[in-house]
């Protein structure tokens, strides 16, 4: 019997973290959920996994700590004994102009975005080498491309997630790991319901056609990034956003 695939999502305990998970283990994946502090989130997303009849477990970390991240692939090493597929999707804003801009909120959502990624990923990347295959994706934004007023930090974050994603790409492809970037631009979430009516109007019309993205969008995205079809794919950033970066 062929092993299924196993995948470690970091913040799937809502939002994009869910939808991919839930369409990853529609493609017969084993999936290993993170949270951090919503559990019952972290619970409904393993019922919508489960319908699909693979195996999944929960993990509580914070993935900007260190200690943290190593417990969690401890623990996803002992339980399942690889992770074939990381994706780095756990994020945080902070949002406010520079000028004014506390240290702590910049510290803190480059910790939480950026840190998270580089703990992750040197793991998963020793594990994934010795099995000589590997998917990593890193969930970026839009503001990582273009900047946005507000979110310097943010941008920051994402922006680093861009260049990491490129350097590792080439480090591991000759090890059969594939290393991609996914820049979303709006897509409903709790991250983005914060806004209020003026901002999501005016966001409306700089998107082509015009309407926000769902997360559901993305974990299709996922799904094809890390399937096979997808194994020529190495080191880009797919922007997926209905055409607001263009
Ligand atoms: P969300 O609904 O706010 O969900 C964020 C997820 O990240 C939650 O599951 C949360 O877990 C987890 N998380 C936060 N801090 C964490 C930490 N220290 N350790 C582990 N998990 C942590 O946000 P979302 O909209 O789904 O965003 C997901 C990703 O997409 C983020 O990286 C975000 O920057 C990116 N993105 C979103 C949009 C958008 O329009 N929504 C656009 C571009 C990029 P707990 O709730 O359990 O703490």
């Amino acid at each position: 019997m062929v092993k299924r695939r196993v995948a470690l999502i970091t913040g799937a305990s809502k939002g994009i973290g869910r939808a991919i998970a839930i369409r990853l283990a529609q493609s017969n994946i084993d999936i290993i959920i993170n949270y951090n502090n919503d559990l019952k989130g972290a619970e409904e997303t393993q019922k919508q996994c489960s319908v699909y009849g693979i195996k999944s477990i929960i993990l509580q970390g914070d993935m900007s700590k260190e200690e943290d991240v190593d417990s969690v692939f401890r623990e996803s090493i002992d339980q399942f004994g690889k992770i074939d597929i990381l994706v780095n999707n756990a994020g945080i804003t902070r949002d406010g102009l520079l000028i004014s801009m506390k240290e702590k909120n910049f510290r803190e959502v480059i910790e939480v975005n950026l840190f998270s990624a580089f703990y992750t990923m040197k793991l998963a990347a020793r594990i994934m080498a010795k099995n000589r295959y590997g998917r990593i994706i890193n969930i970026s934004s839009i503001v990582g491309i273009r900047g946005n007023p507000g979110q310097a930090n943010y941008s920051a974050s994402k922006a680093g997630i861009i260049g990491m994603t490129k350097s590792l790409a080439k480090e591991l492809a000759s090890r059969n790991i594939r290393v991609n970037a996914i820049a979303p631009g709006f897509i409903e979430t709790d991250m983005t319901n914060k806004l209020n009516d003026k901002v999501r109007e005016k966001l409306l019309e700089e998107i082509p056609v015009k309407y926000f993205g769902k997360a559901e969008d993305i974990g299709h995205l996922v799904n094809f990034l890390v399937s096979d079809e997808a194994s020529y794919i190495t080191g880009q950033v797919i922007s997926i956003d209905g055409g607001m970066n263009i």
